[in-house]
């Protein structure tokens, strides 16, 4: 239930967001989702569209922009982005410790990508001067 909680967290800042500007209705909204968030894009959109119904953003559609991880590296000082083992299987990679790009060690840390936000929301606004 990962991508729910992701979801409604989404949802609730979205009506904030929309409330404060007048938005009668939500078409869309955009977010940026980080690597390291572990989020299926399939299963966030499913579980966006249940936790807006009954809400100012029923039939908003969420666009989905993936990120790349960022790590740093504590023994080379590499900081960049985040690149998974290729001889690792996704769902083994997600739980390794990512490896530095540059000299291999696992030392590493993540610095980005954890993280999701709503980058913009389009919205019909009410009171608007023009039709
Ligand atoms: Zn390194």
């Amino acid at each position: 239930m990962h991508e729910f909680s992701a979801a409604c967290s989404i949802v609730d800042t979205a009506v904030e967001a929309a409330k404060k500007h007048n938005a009668i209705k939500v078409t869309a909204v955009n977010v940026e989702i980080g690597e390291f968030t572990f989020l299926v894009p399939e299963q966030l959109e499913f579980n966006f569209e249940i936790a807006g119904r009954n809400t100012i953003l029923e039939g908003a559609k969420l666009n989905i922009m993936m990120v790349k991880g960022r790590l740093r590296c504590h023994d080379c000082g590499n900081e960049g982005e985040a690149q998974s083992d290729p001889d690792l299987p996704p769902q083994i990679a997600m739980f390794a410790p990512m490896k530095c790009p540059k000299c291999g060690s696992s030392a590493t840390e993540i610095t980005g990508g954890k993280e999701f936000f709503i980058t913009n929301l389009e919205a019909e606004i009410a009171d608007a001067a023009s039709g």
